[in-house]
């Protein structure tokens, strides 16, 4: 059996705002996690349409594509190029389980939910010659899944090819998020077994990774048992968690030796209310500084996520949140205009009080104001735009590293924040070359180990740089 996997590059690919190096930052893991339940004399093929040019001419038997919120029309007009053709189209991901009755157009079968127990049974099906129409998650585990099929990514294609998942979805529940939609009707959070990740991160390549869990410190026990085992690998990783979960006990310590350096946290708001009204329970109350300082202290850099727009927020949002983010020396920000996505309690709510302006998914991106919102949605928009600008100025970048008492420190956040957002001309040259991976080494370093907030000097780049080309 021939099988294309495809993933759509989101609708603005084609515009002039497109920056490819947000988009060739990870491979396509889910469909690359699918791939391993084919059989060995299956030919599988994987294309990345954020970092490859779809081709269209073929015909296989089997085409499953995966389907966001703002590639969904393209994934759309991709699927039903094939039926033309006859191949067989199956649809799922986050938009898909959202609206099934809008892909179901579209597609031969849909997956509605995680796919890792359904896929399996719709190869069995398929071969039988007899496939359903809808395929439900039924029991959910990852425990004892087959090694994700890696040989089918383009490594050269992305500049973090080590991104690995070791659970699904997160013990929390906010009502702006996909993860209850996604996850409806069984289990919505669960992990690997300890020894399948360490397995599966032995058998990646180098020593930078980037765990893509939603919460990788959600279970605490099988995070300590994680960390432990990576005692001693000689990695340096990346990962998300919330404000709770840093402040809690001591198992942010063991993350930092382990080798975790930059940390995406969820603050989302700085104001109660609108964490009371999205039901963002755990960061309520919780000292966001607090968790800060001590990230800080154990030398890990912090990426930001900010929403604007909830019902809580004032046109002053803005200028506190950017203020408090360069104040604490967060290095890298990433502001949101609050989106209601499908599915999800915010958009229930949004649409029983007939406060969507639009459904036009493409503008679903979290930078357009979608729904009739309590602030001036041009004050709202401008704000947003507003915020981009002035947190990544590079007076602000400076004034934020300056936060950080140890010199190597402000170094790293500096070439980090400026990497992320100043050098958009140069990724796009190293991304046309093809040569991400040359840019590994560096962003290795800037992720090297700092301690403390001690005050040593540096006196140039390779202060920082050496050591971890050296092996830190
Ligand atoms: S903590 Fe993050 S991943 Fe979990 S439900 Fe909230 S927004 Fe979603």
């Amino acid at each position: 059996m021939k099988i294309k996997f495809i993933l759509p590059a989101l609708t603005e690919a084609e515009s002039p705002f497109w920056r490819p190096i947000k988009y060739s930052l990870f491979p396509p893991l889910g469909l690359a996690t699918l791939a391993a339940y084919l059989d060995p004399d299956d030919d599988a093929e994987i294309v990345d349409q954020h970092v490859q040019t779809l081709d269209t001419s073929d015909r296989p038997d089997v085409v499953a594509i995966q389907v966001y919120i703002t590639n969904a029309y393209r994934a759309y007009r991709i699927a039903d190029l094939y039926r033309a053709k006859g191949s067989y189209v199956i649809l799922g991901g986050l938009h898909v389980t959202s609206l099934p009755q809008e892909a179901a157009a579209h597609a031969d079968t849909l997956f509605i939910g995680p796919a890792e127990e359904s896929f399996p049974r719709f190869l069995r099906d398929f071969r039988d010659g007899k496939p359903q129409r809808v395929y439900e998650s039924r029991n959910r585990t990852i425990e004892r899944i087959p090694p994700i099929r890696r040989d089918l990514i383009h490594r050269d294609r992305y500049l973090v090819p080590n991104s690995i998942v070791v659970s699904r979805g997160c013990p929390h529940h906010c009502d702006f998020c996909y993860k209850d939609a996604f996850f409806e009707g069984g289990r919505s959070f669960y992990t690997q077994t300890v020894d399948d990740a360490l397995a599966e991160i032995d058998r990646l390549p180098g020593r930078h990774l980037y765990f893509l869990d939603d919460h990788l410190l959600g279970n605490q026990r099988f995070a300590r048992g994680l960390f432990d085992g990576m005692m001693g690998m000689n990695r340096i990783f990346q990962g998300a968690a919330t404000v709770d979960s840093i402040l809690r006990g001591d198992l942010i310590e063991d993350a930092a030796k382990a080798g975790l350096r930059s940390i995406f946290v969820g603050f989302e708001t700085l104001d109660e209310a609108n964490l009371e009204i999205s039901n963002k329970k755990q960061n309520l109350g919780r000292n966001y500084r607090r968790a800060v300082d001590r990230l800080h202290d154990l030398g890990i850099m912090i990426n930001g996520s900010f929403v604007f727009g909830l019902d809580g927020d004032t046109p002053d949002v803005f200028r506190k949140t950017v203020d408090w983010a360069i104040e604490s020396g967060i290095t890298t920000s990433t502001f949101h205009i609050a989106t209601p996505y499908p599915g999800t309690n915010f958009f229930r709510d949004m649409q029983t009080a007939k406060r969507l302006e639009t459904t036009d998914w493409d503008l679903y991106d979290t930078r357009h104001v979608v729904f009739k919102s309590r602030m001036d949605p041009h004050k709202l928009k401008s704000g947003y735009d507003w915020s981009y600008r002035e947190f990544y100025r590079w007076s602000a970048i400076a004034r934020a590293s300056l936060f950080h008492g140890s010199a190597k420190h402000q170094l790293k956040h500096l070439f980090y924040a400026g990497g992320w957002k100043k050098f958009e001309p140069i990724w796009n040259v190293v991304i046309q070359l093809r040569r991400l991976g040359v840019m590994t080494p560096l962003l290795e370093a800037v992720l090297s180990k700092v301690t403390g907030r001690g005050k040593e000097r540096i006196q140039s780049a390779s202060d920082v740089v050496e050591p971890v080309l050296l092996g830190d």
